[in-house]
């Protein structure tokens, strides 16, 4: 096939947009709407821009394109924050990956576990809990995590590699579990203060197109995946999204547009309040504790 927009050998098909496209135009496309939604948010002078880094090929890309998009934006700090959750044989791939991209890229990378902030692993922990989806304790812990040292680091924006997938899963996967009011809180309508608020430049990529772009610019990506499974709702959610997508194109950009037009009504009846701060660790919460603190106080309590 040829790409429709030269004539050259197509690496894709973009079955969405019905355009071909070879190597060249895939990644000026991909550039395009990540600068878009770059713009979006309105990154101004002296901002710093913590990018939380696991090693995977999503925030590999998105730090290799953030590089690229702030090489000529003299006033724009960039740092790279690793959370090495303690996953033996899995998790230490990754962080090579990471380490050896930041080099590569002259980031500056911070590296910060789970055992030294919570003095536990996650293996430890999936041990002692064998009754909950170790995901979402690991979801929990990171986000604290991350938040914690952006703002240590001066931080005003938390840039994630969230695709469009990963989007549209959490969007179906909160409304299959009626439960809206997280779904309002998923793009928050304000800045709280302690939050740092998020970037996520890659939200209106698909997951292929994340992987094409990787392997196109050489990036070190380990295969490894994580021994423990992804929540089972998630992993179907994947599937029917995938499936969708095959027979009905454009489906998960579908999805997302909706959200956002919906999204403008949810956040006038589900009004974001004011945060509370953690009485034990500081950070911003709903409550007097956070759910990492009341995650960590389950731990301690089953491990005793
Ligand atoms: S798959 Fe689950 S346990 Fe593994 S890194 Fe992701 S969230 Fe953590
Ligand atoms: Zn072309
Ligand atoms: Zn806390």
């Amino acid at each position: 096939m040829r790409c429709d927009r030269c004539g050259r050998d197509a690496v894709l098909f973009q079955r969405y947009s019905g355009m071909h496209l070879c190597s060249k135009h895939f990644k000026e496309d991909a550039e395009r709407k990540i600068r878009r939604k770059i713009r979006k948010s309105r990154i101004g002078k002296g901002e710093k821009i913590a990018l939380a880094l696991s090693g995977g090929k999503d925030s590999s890309v998105a730090a290799y394109v953030l590089k690229n998009v702030f090489r000529d934006w003299k006033d724009i700090d960039l740092i790279a924050i690793t959370i090495d959750e303690g996953i033996e044989g899995y998790r230490d791939e990754m962080i090579d990956g990471a380490k050896l991209l930041t080099k590569k890229l002259h980031i500056d990378h911070r590296i910060e576990s789970f055992e030294d902030n919570f003095d536990y692993t996650i293996d430890e922990i999936a041990c002692i809990k064998r009754d909950l989806g170790i995901c979402s304790f690991c979801g929990v812990l990171r986000r604290k995590l991350l938040n914690a040292v952006a703002r240590e680091e001066g931080a005003t924006l938390l840039a994630t590699g969230h695709n469009l997938d990963d989007e549209a899963q959490t969007v179906l996967m909160n409304i299959l579990r009626g439960d809206v009011e997280r779904l309002a809180r998923f793009v928050p309508s304000k800045v709280q203060p302690g939050l740092i608020p998020r970037l996520k430049p890659l939200s209106e990529i698909p997951e292929n197109e994340v992987i094409l772009y990787a392997n196109l610019e050489k990036l070190p990506i380990p295969h490894e995946s994580c021994p423990y499974v992804h929540e089972a709702m998630r992993r179907d959610i994947r599937g029917m999204l995938n499936d969708l997508e095959e027979r009905h194109p454009g489906t998960k950009h579908s999805l997302m547009g909706a959200f956002y037009k919906i999204n403008e009504s949810l956040k006038e009846k589900y009004v974001q309040g004011e945060l509370n701060r953690c009485e034990r660790c500081g950070e911003p919460c709903i409550g007097n504790l956070c759910q990492s603190c009341k995650l960590l106080d389950k731990i301690k309590r089953e491990k005793d």
